[in-house]
């Protein structure tokens, strides 16, 4: 075997294989769902490419990967292993071991990990050793395609009818997606606001008395991640026609420290600026912060576009999902441990 270009594909994003034959299917009825499954994964922004063999013939394989890194696929490839009645799919977890997971109707779900590709893994060799008999012969992907761009409006509600025949809501799935990508944002909505508030203040005030240990130190920040991405309360963006963001613990303290979210405050102390809100088409609206030594919040700093503007860079970053992300408190400990060492 010799397989081409899956391999930088598989070290670089959540990706996988789906057979779409199986004993019981005629020729007609495999091109029919391989129509169904790669509309269906492309309409929640998956590329999807055709897999070859040596002889250059299309096999009944589809190869999937998470381009746009919108988390999520393992499940969705489930869901399709299950409407296609496959035995099993396989899921190459980025950066870590492959998993066969079966989705064979009245089992469960009982992932086998196989073995990861290593850095110095051959193209040519390593489909093969994993010994998965429907990847046999296969060889190479094609470019992969999804809906992104040109008509992907009218193609993504092909995708949601087609997705609805096949019993997939594909609203759903995206709306699970989205969840998984909110990371940054806490979800308070079920608490009262005065207890909401209170957790803001004492979360923004943790902070803002280390503010030195952090600020000295937000170069080791920025460099792990399970620090830079802690969530942070009411730390966003949302401004038309721009739309919203939450930032993360690291993010904020790069706007506090490198973009002007500080202003003075006239009682001589530093306001931080956490959020900022209003449109950018009229200028209404502005910024919202904290005074680090009076304590009081401020509302309406002005001019919206000091805060909005520096803040663009973040809009499309997405929160890598596999991330463990410390807690608050423990990154506190951690960095006052690394200044005493
Ligand atoms: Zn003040």
């Amino acid at each position: 075997m010799h397989a081409k270009n899956f391999l930088d594909i598989i070290k670089k994003y959540d990706s996988g294989f789906i057979s779409l034959s199986n004993k019981n299917k005629t020729e007609k009825e495999i091109s029919l769902i391989r129509k169904k499954l790669s509309t269906i994964l492309m309409g929640v922004d998956y590329g999807v490419s055709k897999v070859i063999d040596s002889t250059g013939a299309e096999m009944d394989l589809l190869f999937v990967a998470d381009k746009f890194q919108n988390a999520g696929l393992k499940k969705v490839l489930i869901r399709c292993g299950k409407v296609c009645h496959q035995d099993s799919i396989l899921f190459f977890p980025r950066r870590k071991p492959p998993l066969l997971i079966s989705t064979a109707e009245k089992e469960e779900d009982t992932p086998l990990p196989l073995k990861s590709p290593t850095p110095t893994s051959e193209e040519s060799t390593y489909l093969a050793e994993l010994e998965i008999p429907f990847l046999k012969d296969a060889v190479s992907c094609t470019n992969l395609d999804s809906f992104s761009g040109f008509n992907a409006v009218m193609r993504k509600s092909e995708a949601i009818k087609i997705g609805k025949e096949c019993g997939i809501n594909l609203n759903d799935l995206r709306a699970e997606k989205r969840e998984l990508l909110q990371k940054p944002y806490i979800d308070d909505s079920d608490l009262p606001l005065e207890e909401r508030l209170r957790r803001k203040k004492e979360m923004f005030f943790k902070v803002i008395d280390n503010i030195d240990l952090f600020m000295n130190n937000i170069n080791a920040i920025k460099e792990k991640q399970s620090w830079y991405h802690v969530p942070f309360y009411s730390a966003w963006m949302g401004a038309i026609p721009v739309g919203s963001k939450h930032f993360s613990l690291g993010q904020i303290l790069e706007l506090w420290k490198y973009d002007g979210w500080t202003t003075e405050c006239s009682c001589g102390g530093k306001i931080y600026v956490t959020s900022a809100t209003g449109s950018l088409l009229s200028g209404c609206g502005g910024g919202m912060g904290y005074c680090d030594t009076c304590r009081t919040t401020h509302f309406q700093l002005k001019p919206l576009m000091k805060y909005v503007k520096p803040t663009l860079r973040y809009v499309e970053k997405k929160l890598p999902y596999d991330v463990k992300i410390d807690s608050l408190d423990e990154v506190i400990r951690q960095l006052k441990l690394l200044e005493n060492s």
